[in-house]
């Protein structure tokens, strides 16, 4: 029987079986089709992902030079476009889209041999922390199905978690990679904003949105990273930086790090004891390992989760306004065709309640008279913030925290009360507000059964560092 650890134990795999590819992409649609009832994926892309199988399977036999990422098995959240695939980005606004183009990734997965084996479920234009408010029903929870995988890239952690695909794509605006892989119990990887291209990714609040990794293993992270990452002519946010050879880095012998951790965040009243008591014995041990672990004082804590609010909607109210119905997607049946009236009938009508209410926020934040009361002030902590992270960064190397104040909660029990599920985010935002890589790898687990990570964040384009330091303590 097929059995995946390693993108690394794949390919050794692959040089004893002929057909490796092609068992592998069928062993993960039979799991697919198994384990539906977690609706991790809103589309699978079956028969041209055993077709590709095939196609490189043949490949290898003929000699040819295989890419780094040959017949790995992909899901990408359904914010990211692949040609000719539909890419609704979780909204009934786009349910019959398809893309006329590939996000950058994608094409930089297949160039590397990569299956892209379907579209993953999301919370609708990735706006929420539980998956909950995607348009095509809540994904389970594969370790205890009564319960959220966590947002907005849940059907992109659970794949991971339940050994549906190998690795999966998802992007994070504000903790969408990492708190999933922190619910689910996988590894969940931001990089530092301008690492990636966000060209063909359906844009959320796009000074903070990157695409980001799920995977088993360090390792899977970080080669899928240094294949996806780099400059692109169609993104000129992205950095011209040189990629890393990630993987081949991790190789380097366990070192003692600076590391910092905000005492206010491990005294935060809102995070669950049980996960304090854990990480102040991480704490513990590395100290008597060797390592610096410093507290630093951090008095902005409670105005990091505001702050994000007030940029990210304001973002998202302007990049969801070419949704009109004209150009893209969903437009309503009328009786009066006045053009206001279209509008306000397809948006309404295509736009779930989360989605709406974030426009109206956001519009509310950047209208004039409120403006510089919430936008510019928000601008303003977001610069008080980025200076902070440099001043932590001119001693320390690592700043850790919990990933998420809680495990993974029941579907339906903060469904009621937006801003306790809005302050979850407290430990995540923090990372995008000041463009740093971060990530959240499964180190422990609570007494309820539940998993729960470590957040590692490091300095601008320091990934090499990050992963060096998660691989060091996952072993
Ligand atoms: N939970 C956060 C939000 O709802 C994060 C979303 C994300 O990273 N896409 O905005």
């Amino acid at each position: 029987m097929f059995s995946f650890q390693s993108i690394h134990q794949y390919h050794s795999f692959l040089d004893k079986n002929e057909n490796g590819c092609s068992i592998a992409v069928d062993h993960y649609l039979h799991e697919i089709e198994k384990k539906q009832h977690l609706n991790a994926f809103l589309e699978v892309f079956a028969e041209e992902a055993m077709e590709r199988a095939k196609a490189l399977d043949q490949k290898r036999k003929s000699g040819k030079p295989i890419g780094r990422l040959h017949g790995v098995v992909v899901g990408i959240k359904d914010v990211i476009c692949y040609k000719d695939h539909t890419v609704s980005a979780g909204s009934k606004i786009l349910e019959n889209f398809k893309s006329i183009y590939h996000a950058s990734v994608v094409e930089k997965l297949l160039q590397e041999d990569a299956i892209i084996i379907g579209r993953q479920n999301c919370d609708e234009f990735a706006m929420g922390s539980s998956n909950e408010n995607s348009a095509f029903g809540a994904v389970r929870n594969a370790l205890d199905e009564a319960r959220v995988p966590g947002g907005s890239s849940g059907g992109s952690a659970v794949s991971v978690q339940a050994g549906l695909t190998m690795i999966s794509l998802g992007s994070d605006t504000g903790g969408s990679v990492r708190q999933p892989a922190d619910f689910c119990g996988v590894v969940g990887l931001k990089p530092s904003y301008g690492r990636i291209s966000r060209y063909g990714l359906i844009a959320y609040a796009s000074s903070f949105d990157q695409i980001g990794i799920f995977s088993n293993t360090v390792q899977d992270a970080a080669l899928c990273l240094e294949v996806i990452s780099g400059s692109d002519d169609f993104d000129s946010t992205v950095s011209e930086k040189p990629v890393p050879a990630y993987a081949a880095e991790l190789t380097t012998a366990p070192r003692k790090y600076r590391i910092a951790y905000f005492k206010q965040a491990l005294e935060h009243p809102g995070l669950d004891p049980e996960m304090r008591a854990t990480i102040s014995e991480l704490i513990a041990q590395l100290r008597q390992e060797g390592h610096i672990v410093d507290p630093i004082e951090f008095d902005l804590l409670n105005h990091i989760v505001p702050t994000y609010y007030v940029l990210t909607t304001a973002e998202a109210s302007s990049n969801l306004s070419r949704f009109d119905a004209v150009r893209f997607g969903y437009r309503a049946p009328l009786v009066n065709p006045a053009l206001n009236d279209m509008y306000k009938a397809s948006r309404s009508a295509g736009f779930g309640k989360e989605v709406q209410r974030r426009i109206m926020l956001g519009t509310f934040v950047l209208s004039a008279g409120y403006f510089d009361a919430y936008f510019t002030k928000a601008q303003q902590v977001r610069r008080i913030l980025l200076n902070k992270s440099v001043d932590v960064f001119e001693k320390y190397e690592a700043i850790i925290s919990p990933t998420v104040p809680s495990t993974a909660f029941k579907i339906g029990e903060k469904s009621d009360d937006q801003v306790a599920m809005f302050l979850a985010d407290i430990y995540t935002v923090f990372a995008n507000l000041v463009g740093i890589p971060a990530i959240s790898i499964p180190l422990f687990k609570h007494s309820n059964g539940l998993p729960f990570g470590l957040q590692i964040m490091t300095n601008h384009f320091e990934e090499t560092t990050m992963l060096q330091l998660s691989d060091q303590l996952m072993n």
